[in-house]
């Protein structure tokens, strides 16, 4: 599925790819819209520069091994990173694998370089990029996991040691997984706010303590109402203006905020507040070595992604999804794509 020109899916054939020294070639079984893609599709982000296969949320089987590549063998069950890093620079040699000087992203093209995606019958990645599924789990619910393991490292971002207060702002597809990755690591109470009821609900079911649905300042005020001292960390998944200004006022003394979203480019800081409360703002990227927790917590059902995905369908009737989803159709979340459906399991 090929993104001609901006706006514009087309299902084209396209030459196999031929996975070189140290590549893995993949069926790919399943591979999830991100909303990056969505974003990036009618080129407001400047990084789906046409044309291009997208998509970076995949699982799927090896089909073939290149050169060196003893690891892996044709079969194998596998999802890999959405981020190819080089594994040499100071970054990736350290472990900060989402840091890499020479990182890139499957599925985007941003004019420094463009790397065909999973929105594809085959797809070559670097073996170092790869992991191994349970038999069990099945592909859609794989192609979760990239944002399971987003989730994970926010969390882990936020220096949660375990008993803390968590507030999470924004109850899409990432603020409902940091919920349960702040659970998972051990948070005593969650809070999560949005203003949309039927997200809210989900967000009860997957085991927030309290929901709150408001915006603006009455966020931080219904926050402080509960948690008098303010929440030890606030999971930031939003990124506007707003939501921001509302984490900040709801953090704890010496608190950290971690910084998910960025819907926006820019948003206003109150600098007095961060400096005299002795704030934390701590961004985040990506992941960075989460993806076998990550594999490890949904096998066992500690992270629920399936109430997440909204549909499963053939790829070729990704465009029109895309265009459901570009829509901003309500109640969608995840949509899962997959090239081969008369195998799909
Ligand atoms: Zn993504
Ligand atoms: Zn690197």
């Amino acid at each position: 599925m090929v993104l001609s020109e901006y706006r514009r899916l087309e299902m084209a054939d396209v030459a196999e790819p031929v996975p070189g020294s140290g590549e893995v070639l993949v069926r790919v079984a399943a591979c999830g819209i991100c909303g990056s893609d969505v974003h990036g599709y009618d080129g407001s982000s400047g990084r789906r520069i046409p044309p291009l296969i997208m998509g970076h949320e995949a699982a799927g089987t090896v089909a073939a091994v290149g050169e060196g590549v003893t690891a892996w063998a044709p079969g194998d069950r596998v999802t890999f990173d959405s981020t190819v890093s080089c594994g040499q620079c100071p970054f990736c040699l350290r472990g900060d694998i989402n840091l890499c000087d020479r990182r890139e992203v499957l599925g985007v093209s941003c004019g420094e370089y463009r790397r065909a995606g999973a929105f594809a019958e085959y797809v070559t990645v670097p073996e170092r990029i790869l992991y191994r599924l349970p038999a069990s789990m099945p592909f859609a619910e794989a192609a979760m996991l990239e944002a399971v393991s987003v989730a994970l490292h926010a969390v882990k971002m936020g220096g949660v040691h375990g008993g803390e207060t968590a507030l999470v702002i924004g109850a899409g597809m990432i603020g409902l997984l940091t919920l349960q990755a702040a659970r998972v690591a051990g948070c005593s109470r969650v809070l999560i706010a949005d203003v949309d009821a039927t997200r809210l609900r989900l967000a009860r079911s997957l085991g927030a303590d309290e929901v709150l649905q408001v915006s603006g300042d009455d966020l931080s005020r219904q926050v402080l109402e509960r948690l008098p001292s303010g929440a030890d960390v606030v999971l930031e998944a939003v990124g506007r203006d707003a939501t921001v200004s509302a984490a900040i006022a709801s953090v704890v003394k010496g608190g950290t905020v971690v910084l998910i979203g960025n819907i926006a480019p820019r948003v206003t800081v109150p600098l007095q507040v961060v400096v005299s409360r002795q704030l934390r703002l701590q961004g985040t990227a990506a992941s960075s070595g989460e993806y076998p927790e990550a594999i490890d917590l949904v096998s066992s059902g500690k992270i629920q992604v399936k109430p997440l995905i909204s549909a499963v369908a053939p790829l070729d009737e990704g465009p029109r999804w895309f265009e459901r989803l570009y829509a901003g159709e309500p109640g969608l979340m995840k949509v899962a794509l997959v090239p081969h459906p008369e195998a799909a399991s």
